[in-house]
């Protein structure tokens, strides 16, 4: 059975270039970076900047900014959700009652990293309202569940708030859309490399300096110090390497300067054109409500039938789709839509995977026993 393939934005299927790049580093490399002398540990240290430069060029980043790698979009806003707590260690910059405010279209990612360290988190439904006084916002760049890009609304924000702490949850939208993060105005932006064809397992932020420079470091290690002594406090090592404790995934870095370099922004006209015409097919089909679709998202429901079982009845036509609260349950339930179905485009989608797509929903309501 042939695979429609339209969980696009879980993850996207891995670039070659970049599973090749991952298997070469471990084939002919496999040296830790940062600390070795010989050829090999250079080498590895070099793919880590290159990749670091590979990023900043990516978002069109000044030199005030910097990477962070980390796992994915999770551990990065868990990062400076933590680092920027004010202790007595020296680190931090805003209190636990700081004003923290997210968007209502927030992932569970960009919600409870900060709910749970901080006491005043809004969840907003209207931003011009919300964030007077707030000391950090953290906002969804592209919406997981909408496909809808709020650069514009971000840049907004940073008019109104020119001090603020500003973050972006970049996780739909790094690799999907060419944006400047110099001109966004964005103190971070937490993105994920598995979302645009790169390895899973490694992703970061892209941070001003000066921010990264007061954060607390996440995990405590090796690699983020350079002087350890029997008493007395630790000499840390400078930025990036003081918030990225431990072994990196290099492997997974190496797969992701890959990935950059066969990224194509041009490409997604034609995934764009792809979730459009699905949208207008299933419109069609009696008993299907698309609720939304941009970009490359479509979001439906089939009357009287789990999205679970929609899923299911799919996959049992091969063709793989995400449903459920799609991690962003608080926004399904403010719009009253409780668990969806979401197919998502990429460009290596072609027609036939609509006409998968649309042959099989179609069927869902009979496979049922509802018509
Ligand atoms: N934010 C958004 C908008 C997402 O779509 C996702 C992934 O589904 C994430 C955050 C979390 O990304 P990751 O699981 O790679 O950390």
């Amino acid at each position: 059975m042939r695979e429609a393939y339209l969980d696009n934005a879980a993850t996207m299927k891995k670039h070659l270039d970049a599973i090749n790049s991952e298997a070469d580093f471990y084939r002919k490399i496999n040296a830790n970076p940062l600390r070795g002398l010989y050829k090999k540990s250079v080498q590895a240290t070099t793919g880590v900047n290159e990749a670091r430069e590979a990023v900043l060029k990516l978002v069109h980043a000044d030199k005030s900014y910097t990477v962070i790698f980390s796992r994915g979009t999770t551990e990065a806003i868990n990062m400076v959700a933590n680092g920027l707590l004010l202790r007595d260690d020296g680190f931090g910059v805003v209190n636990r009652d700081a004003k923290v405010v997210i968007d209502i279209e927030s992932h569970h990612s960009n919600i409870l990293p900060w709910k749970q360290r901080y006491s005043k988190v809004l969840i907003s439904k209207d931003l011009n309202k919300d964030i007077r006084g707030a000391k950090v916002v953290s906002l969804t760049g592209v919406s997981n569940v909408t496909g809808q890009n709020f650069l514009k609304r971000i840049r907004e924000v940073r008019r109104t708030l020119p001090k603020a702490i500003l973050g972006v949850d970049g996780a739909q939208m790094v690799g999907h859309v060419d944006f400047d993060i110099t001109r966004l105005g964005a103190d971070f932006v937490a993105f994920s490399g598995h979302k645009f064809g790169a390895p899973m397992g490694i992703g970061g932020l892209v941070i001003k300096r000066e921010l990264a420079e007061k954060l607390r470091p996440f995990n405590y290690g090796g690699e983020m110090v350079d002087a350890v002594s029997l008493d007395g406090e630790p000499t840390y090592s400078a930025i990036p390497e003081r918030l990225e404790a431990g072994t990196l995934s290099v492997g997974a870095i190496f797969g992701l300067s890959a990935a950059i370099k066969v990224l194509d922004f041009d490409k997604n006209e034609h995934a764009e054109r792809l979730a459009k015409m699905a949208a207008t097919e299933l419109r069609k089909i009696r008993g299907v409500k698309v609720l939304v679709s941009n970009g490359l998202i479509v979001t439906f429901q089939v009357k009287d039938v789990h999205p679970h079982d929609v899923a299911q009845i799919l996959a049992d036509d091969g063709v793989c789709v995400r449903a459920g609260y799609l991690c962003a349950q608080p926004y399904l339930e403010y719009k009253g839509w409780g668990p969806v179905v979401r197919a998502s485009f990429s460009n290596y989608n072609d027609k036939s995977d609509v006409k998968a797509l649309v042959k099989a929903v179609s069927k869902v309501r009979k496979k049922m026993g509802l018509e």
